[in-house]
């Protein structure tokens, strides 16, 4: 479905709502395409984009759902429609931050009862008690706070409330500790990956449960082919230097950055 420009704006803290008793979601796209990162890479699956987010990463890839959110309002029982659309085991909710709103629960739940496999895609700073079969989180490294030399409204004026929000060490291990998790972090040279090193073992430490090397992923930083052809290849190079894996952005590589991809 494509990108409604015209829908209210939701807040950036946006927690969903409700249509006459009917739970809505603020969804800016519904499409089926390839997995492109991580340990699904390749696998067909419908991808729900929420919109809204309670970060703004400088060089967030869904720019429609953080720093100039634009969505339409579906229910539930829409987008479960709109997902039987395709004949896809594997669903992926993703955003922006798809946690931030309370109705994606209710959807949660009602794909778990269809049988469907779900990937959350999450920035790991919110958990809920849902349903998930695989947790993507993606922590957020200090590279991503949007000074103002990167902010891409140029004010910086997200800088501070990015900080403070974007790393939560007992959230993370909640995670490891409760779903099947990827650890998936975006790296653009070394200085990420000694500062996710240190992140790993504080969450190690503070894990119940073990957090193997090989659920560590390090993707290059890279939203168009030409940025991605220049860091991936040092990117694969610290994978092997650190022991970690490496994680392709196929729909990059395919695709380039075309929406509902
Ligand atoms: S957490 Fe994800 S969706 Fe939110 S601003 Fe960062 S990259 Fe974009």
């Amino acid at each position: 479905m494509p990108v409604t420009s015209d829908a209210p704006d939701r807040e950036a803290d946006a927690t969903g709502s409700e249509t006459e008793g009917e739970p809505t979601l603020p969804v800016n796209e519904l499409f089926y395409s390839l997995q492109g990162e991580g340990k699904l890479a390749g696998t067909p699956s419908v991808f729900v984009r929420t919109s809204g987010c309670n970060l703004r990463c400088w060089f967030c890839d869904s720019y429609h759902t953080s720093w100039e959110p634009t969505h339409a309002t579906m229910t539930v029982d829409e987008i479960l429609a709109k997902v039987d659309d395709h004949d896809a085991n594997h669903v992926v909710v993703t955003g922006g931050e798809p946690l931030v709103h309370d109705a994606v629960a209710v959807l949660l739940d009602r794909l778990a009862e269809a049988g469907h496999h779900v990937t959350v895609e999450t920035n790991g700073t919110i958990h809920r008690d849902v349903p998930i079969d695989l947790a993507s989180v993606s922590p957020k490294l200090a590279s991503s706070t949007p000074t103002a030399e990167r902010d891409p409204k140029g004010n910086g004026e997200w800088a501070d409330r990015h900080e403070a929000r974007r790393l939560d060490v007992d959230t993370l291990a909640r995670f490891v500790e409760d779903y099947e998790t990827q650890l998936k972090f975006v790296v653009s040279d070394e200085s990420d990956v000694r500062e996710l090193d240190d992140l790993v073992s504080r969450v190690r430490d503070a894990a119940d449960v073990p957090v193997p090397d090989e659920d560590v992923l390090l993707m290059p930083e890279g939203a168009t082919r030409e940025r991605l052809a220049e860091t991936r290849e040092r990117v694969a190079d610290l994978a092997m230097e650190y022991g970690y894996r490496f994680t392709p952005r196929l729909h990059v590589t395919l695709w380039n950055d075309a929406p509902e991809t």
